[in-house]
């Protein structure tokens, strides 16, 4: 039990909290441990401790809560204050404020001090209702001027109520949250209903800082939204946002309650996914020079750099960057608007590519904690985390839930730590027996299938491939209730079964290798027997072709055939991506991976829709959640900063420029370009566990030009059939691909 102080009567407002102290003599050191249900925002003797925002960040807030340990030492005087702001957060509820004094005398005497009635509490400051995602209401007349300062007087403020925290505090996990690139307005555009809008030039998360002089009273409002609409109006309509009952207002909405005179202030409670804010009432004429967009998100380091000859795929590039800013906000998230989850499926598909982009080792073990706190009962693990809400009948679906298996699978690849699949081991463990439990279940009509039908999942709730072009969410959500697509959850099964066998392999578990590795081809042969009886699919969906390849299920006789009718229906397709969420992330790498790296390029150049280029033709600055983000008659749809189909930056890195690891943490590199497509050419860096990885091609009709840079021993292998091994350094080539 930590016990916090509270303040009931506050609802969803702004707490604000103060407590004064002397010390009892010479301190040799100080530090303040400090945490939050909700999120603070800390003062000791009018010093602002730390850059972070948001803190103590996202955890499972009714397992554990991280804490942050600031050293005081040189800001203590001979009277001081803790002052310190506290708002909703993702908590959601009125907030809770752990804080504890350490003092270390100089005659090694210690004292420490808790959350006590000797702390003063106000909800009556200018934070009035806040909410992460809705927004907040500030009342600047309300500003409690000096409240930071130690001589403020509080005697008006109440003593605090207490409330125990059941839960475990524990030191914080993740990355610091911080406020990252600053944007000015690019435009400022005129609506038809007199206001004006603020046009950014870039969709991100974050929130918008400002200058404005008035009269106090005046009240300004700032909705943030991804898009205009098809005659340049501002709308929120492809997020389905309606207005929130309690504050009348649609989401993403800020209210600024005006002091007298010049003031600047930005949102401290809220963050919004935006490139756009449209401003009512403002009062004072809207310049340029006044508002600033603030990027905030998970401070990782950048460890992925592309480049090449296409400026359209410079943007994709750019584009998948911002959409993982954007939603990499201490947990890794599907859209920073529309519902802001911790979507399991999300992460996995993302996982990859987001690991050739930035340093996410910390980040995502401190998630994979929660993810595994969560785990329900039967071993199914839970769509969203932290704190997701959705039913449990709903826990376990297919290629979701396959994120306990996948994301710590490719951590260690990616950076060598065996303590991620250590950490994870046991939850994959118990996520196989659900998927056994839930296979020995039949759909009635089923009943007939022969014995391997006893390794097909075909029950529970699946969100099947989801999201191909020409299908709509709540369809494809009825089809996850109703027929729960057997082909997408039983090939999960397999591959999980398959990688858990290959975990346990590395942890040294012989049983469990073997329990594993013979499940596995049981359900593998249980998948070929049901869904490619005669090698090939029989099927004109495209992901029915990637699946079995990209998750190794099919037949070794049949994967060239299944490659080449693949190849065959993307050209019929006029190369345009035909699949959903869960095998783009694969497609463009099993074309390439069969021969047919031109076909690979040619769908990445697709400019019509559906297709990557597509989106970045009609202006997007993140990737799009829907193939048809812009329907038919140009309204925008659905949210337009979704990561998980800009997935394909993976392939730019390890098959474009062809940056793999031959061994965990890149002790050992393969380096395999593959050139292609209209691009003349590519440069692509890589700051790997082992060190700075660099690929740079040039490339003249068949003629390649190869420089790469390598910091460990490294497998070659060209287009035109070179295969050779070389130790770290520099490495040129010129060949022509055959
Ligand atoms: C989210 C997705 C998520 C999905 C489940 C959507 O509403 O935004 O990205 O994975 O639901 O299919």
């Amino acid at each position: 039990m930590t016990r916090m102080i509270t303040c009931h009567t506050a609802g969803n407002r702004g707490v604000y909290f103060r407590r004064t102290f002397t010390a009892a003599g010479p301190v040799k050191k100080a530090v303040l441990r400090i945490s939050a249900l909700g999120i603070y925002t800390c003062y000791f003797n009018e010093t602002r401790l730390g850059d972070e925002v948001f803190t103590p960040g996202r955890t499972s807030y009714s397992k554990r809560l991280q804490a942050r340990t600031y050293d005081i030492t040189d800001l203590l005087e001979e009277k001081n204050v803790i002052a310190v702001q506290c708002a909703n957060g993702w908590y959601g509820k009125t907030p809770k404020l752990f804080a504890q004094i350490h003092l270390s005398y100089a005659d090694q005497s210690e004292q420490t001090a808790d959350v006590s009635a000797s702390w003063r509490v106000s909800d009556e400051g200018p934070l009035g209702f806040n909410d992460m995602k809705l927004g907040e209401f500030y009342d600047a007349s309300k500003e409690l001027s000096g409240w930071t300062s130690e001589k403020y007087d509080d005697s008006s403020w109440k003593t605090p109520e207490f409330f125990e925290y059941e839960g475990e505090l524990i030191e914080t996990e993740g990355e610091p949250i911080r406020e990252k690139e600053v944007f000015a307005p690019v435009a400022i555009l005129s609506q038809n209903d007199g206001t004006s809008v603020l046009d950014f030039g870039q969709n991100i998360a974050g929130y918008m800082e400002f200058t404005v002089t008035g009269q106090a009273g005046e009240e300004a409002e700032m909705v943030y939204g991804e898009v205009l609409d098809q005659d340049g109006q501002f709308t929120q309509s492809n997020l389905s946002f309606a207005k929130n009952r309690q504050t009348g207002k649609y989401p993403q909405t800020v209210v600024y309650k005006l002091k007298e005179g010049t003031q600047t202030w930005k949102p401290q409670a809220s963050v919004h996914g935006f490139r756009y804010v449209k401003l009512t009432g403002w009062p004072e004429e809207v310049k340029a020079e006044n508002f600033r967009a603030i990027a905030v998100y998970s401070d990782l380091k950048q460890t992925g750099s592309f480049e090449c000859s296409d400026p359209l795929i410079n943007r994709l590039a750019s584009n998948c960057r911002w959409s993982m800013k954007g939603n990499y906000l201490d947990i890794p998230t599907d859209c920073p608007t529309r519902e802001r989850a911790g979507w399991t499926g999300d992460a996995m598909v993302y996982c990859v590519p987001a690991a050739y982009q930035m340093d996410i080792y910390r980040f995502t073990k401190k998630w994979l904690k929660d993810v595994i706190l969560e785990q329900n009962p039967d071993g199914s693990i839970r769509n969203i985390v932290p704190d997701g809400g959705m039913p449990v009948f709903m826990d376990g679906a297919a290629g979701w839930s396959d994120a306990i298996v996948k994301i710590p699978y490719e951590l260690y690849r990616f950076y060598g730590k065996k303590e991620i699949l250590e950490m994870c081991w046991p939850a994959i463990r118990r996520h196989i027996t659900f998927m056994e439990n839930r296979a020995s279940m039949r759909k009635p009509w089923h009943l007939n299938k022969g014995a391997h039908y006893d390794y097909v999942i075909d029950t529970g709730f699946h969100w099947g491939e989801w999201l191909e072009p020409g299908t709509s969410m709540p369809a494809g959500a009825l089809k996850g209730f109703t027929v729960p697509d057997a082909e997408v959850a039983t090939a999960y099964y397999a591959w999980s079964a398959g990688k858990a066998a290959e975990i346990a392999g590395i942890l040294g578990r012989k049983e469990d290798e073997l329990y594993c590795r013979q499940l596995h081809e049981k359900v593998k042969a249980a998948y070929q027997k049901e869904f490619l009886p005669h090698g090939i699919p029989e099927s004109d969906r495209q992901c029915r072709f990637v699946r079995p390849l990209a998750l190794g299920l099919a037949r070794q006789e049949d994967c060239s055939a299944i490659a080449a009718k693949l190849n065959e229906m993307i050209l019929k397709n006029g190369c345009r991506i035909g699949t959903g969420f869960l095998s783009t992330p694969h497609v463009c790498r099993v074309l390439s991976d069969y021969g047919y790296t031109e076909t690979a390029w040619r769908l990445l150049e697709n400019k019509e829709q559906p297709g990557w280029l597509y989106e970045v033709r009609k202006g997007a600055t993140t990737i799009w959640e829907n193939w048809y983000g812009l329907d038919q008659k140009g309204k925008p749809v659905n949210s337009w900063n979704h990561y998980s189909p800009g997935a394909v930056i993976a392939w730019l890195y390890d098959s474009a420029a062809g940056i793999t690891p031959l061994k965990p943490g890149f002790e050992k590199i393969r380096i395999a370009p593959k050139p292609g497509g209209s691009l003349t050419s590519l440069n692509v860096s890589f700051d790997s566990a082992a060190g700075l990885i660099s690929v740079r091609w040039e490339k003249e009709g068949n003629h390649v030009k190869l420089i790469a840079e390598t910091p460990a021993e490294t497998e070659i292998i060209l287009p035109d059939g070179t295969e050779e091994t070389v130790p770290a350094g520099s490495y040129e080539k010129e060949f022509d691909i055959i």
